[in-house]
């Protein structure tokens, strides 16, 4: 167990290096660097598109097993596996999203690792970091200012107030926003119902980190759909204008952010959409441009494999031409012990039974990573409470699935407690078996595509779909839009859509609840049960517990 605050004082106790050396481990001039402060930067985008020519390094993805409410460690794991590449020698840098300030003040705290593989300035990263957050939402909300302001004068496009399906967004926890009415009283617009996201859930986040460059990114802003007019026509941010004002304020937004590990490793940390209604990794202008300054590319994907690594490979991956060359599935023991039937108040206690039938679980993620033609080595991040009998019991299942298992402690031991997944990674990545495809054509039907997720990733026997979705989605091919890959929001805590079904249910239906079109994101949101994209605060929010002391030390951040 650790010290209350652990985390923080780890970070706090680190020797940061000015942020012109860590650029300059990858060879990034300082003429190309925009520093924030003395530990951030941001990094030019002509000097990212001077690099063009240069080769690609190896990218890695980090993904995980079906995840518990805690966490499995997956971005601890990205900074062990990342610091323990550089320790050997490599030339490396980790990908990571920008944390959001809803969960810092609510449940689950910043996203900046753990223990010893933390990313740091942790302060600064969780809170308001280089602004991109900001500028995000205020794309976003100038967007739905014009909107409500096109329909003030004289709503010239013929607008249906009742159709707007373009919401507001702020970076916080705020469940008494999350439906709302607006333009109530004289003179202040035309009263309708509205309602705020939380920013990571915007489009924009998602557009930003899937475009390409400033061209791609307004011409991907323009494309949005907003609302529909009184004869049910699209409307879109082009229709309002609203694309070139949109895109200036993302000018700096766009550019990658550089910051280090606690071990002085480099790491981008850009971009953080979603994983549920978006496609939830960092963005692809700083994966790409992270390729072609480092041998090895070391990146996350949120939630479980089944919905992270999914759209890492059919979304970003299919739109960016990424070719992963291996993954990394964390697991836990404590995780495997749930997914094995053992209640969530018994974890410390040893179970080695239930640990071996939890493999399920993790075995099905195996399959489904390598049935996108990427090697798979998983990572067992061990925890204090965990026994050598349970984490031999993981060894020993996967031994028998014919994948490599390494046990890692870089949370107690920095970059040296992953020394070995490094090793077992490099020798993957050497023998060159990686032959990535994405899961379906971009030519399948929408509803097929739904309907191959579900039944090759989740185990499911089929979907199921009412009459209005299925028109739905065949007047979206019709729009032109049958290319587009599907997003899948659904719960991250099963294969099916019910968060208590653990393990790795199979024969299940997955019911389609809703269709939505990112039509500048390019893709598809497919609902399938309950999604929150505005968060609340829990009873007793982590807001309560942080608190600055006299000599500036931030304490309650995590
Ligand atoms: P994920 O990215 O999968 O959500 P994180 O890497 O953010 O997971 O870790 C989730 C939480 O678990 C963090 O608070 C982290 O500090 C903690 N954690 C991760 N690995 C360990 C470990 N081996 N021992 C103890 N705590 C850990
Ligand atoms: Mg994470």
């Amino acid at each position: 167990t650790r010290p209350p605050n652990g985390d923080a004082a780890i970070a706090r106790a680190a020797t940061l290096k000015p942020i012109a050396e860590i650029g300059e481990k990858l060879g990034v001039p300082w003429s190309a660097m925009a520093p924030y402060g003395h530990t951030k930067a941001k990094i030019d985008l002509d000097y990212i598109a001077s690099l063009a020519d240069r080769p690609d390094g190896k990218l890695i993805l980090v993904t995980g097993l079906t995840p518990t409410p805690p966490g499995e460690g997956k971005t601890t794991t990205t900074v062990g596996l990342t610091d323990a590449l550089s320790a050997a020698g490599e030339s490396v840098a980790a990908c990571l999203r920008e944390p959001s300030l809803g969960p810092c003040f609510g449940m689950k705290g910043g996203a900046a690792g753990g223990g010893y593989a933390q990313v740091v300035p942790m302060d600064d990263l969780n809170l308001h970091f280089t602004g991109d957050m900001h500028a995000i939402g205020m794309a976003h909300n100038l967007l739905a200012a014009m909107i409500d302001n096109h329909i003030n004068w004289r709503n010239e496009l013929n607008l249906d107030p009742r159709r707007v399906s373009w919401r507001r967004v702020m970076d916080m926890n705020e469940r008494a926003l999350r439906e709302i009415v607006i333009g109530l009283g004289t003179g202040n617009g035309m009263p309708r119902e509205d309602g705020f996201d939380i920013t990571v859930a915007s489009e924009i986040m998602a557009i930003l980190c899937l475009a390409t460059d400033m061209t791609d990114l307004q011409a991907r802003l323009a494309r949005i759909v907003v609302a529909e007019t009184r004869d049910r026509q699209p409307v879109t941010a082009a229709d309002l204008e609203a694309d070139g004002a949109m895109a200036v304020l993302l000018k700096d937004a766009i550019k990658p952010n550089l910051v280090q590990t606690l071990e002085n490793t480099p790491v981008f940390v850009h971009g953080g959409p979603f994983a549920n209604i978006a496609h939830g990794c960092n963005s692809a202008i700083a994966t790409r441009a992270a390729l072609k300054l480092a041998d090895y590319v070391v990146t996350e994907a949120g939630f479980g494999a089944d919905l992270g690594a999914e759209k890492f490979f059919d979304i970003k991956c299919r739109m960016t031409g990424l070719k992963p060359a291996a993954a990394v599935i964390v697991a836990t023991a404590r995780a495997l012990k749930v997914h094995g039937g053992n209640a969530v108040q018994h974890l410390e206690e040893e179970d080695v039974e239930a640990v071996r039938k939890g493999c399920d679980n993790l075995r099905r993620h195996v399959r489904n990573i390598r049935s996108y033609g990427v090697p798979a080595v998983v990572a067992i991040n061990r925890f204090p409470s965990d026994t050598d009998a349970e984490l031999e019991a993981i060894a020993d299942e996967m031994r028998t699935e014919g994948v490599e298992t390494s046990l890692c402690t870089h949370f107690a031991d920095g970059g040296a407690g992953a020394a070995d997944l490094a090793r077992t990674v490099t020798d993957v990545v050497a023998r060159g078996e990686a032959d990535f495809k994405p899961l379906y054509p971009d030519d399948m039907e929408l509803l097929d595509k739904i309907r191959t997720v579900a039944q090759k990733i989740y185990g499911a026997e089929d979907i199921s779909a009412g009459h209005a979705i299925r028109a739905r989605l065949k007047n979206l091919e019709k729009a032109g839009y049958g290319h587009f890959p599907v997003c899948i929001a659904k719960t991250q805590y099963s294969f099916t859509t019910d968060p208590n079904l653990r393990g790795a249910p199979s024969g299940h239906i997955i019911p389609v609840r809703e269709v939505r079109l990112s039509a500048g994101a390019g893709f598809i949101v497919v609902i399938c049960g309950e999604i929150m994209t505005m968060p609340g605060l829990p009873r007793r929010p982590a807001a309560a517990d942080i608190r600055m002391h006299a000599d500036g030390y931030i304490d309650g951040l995590f």
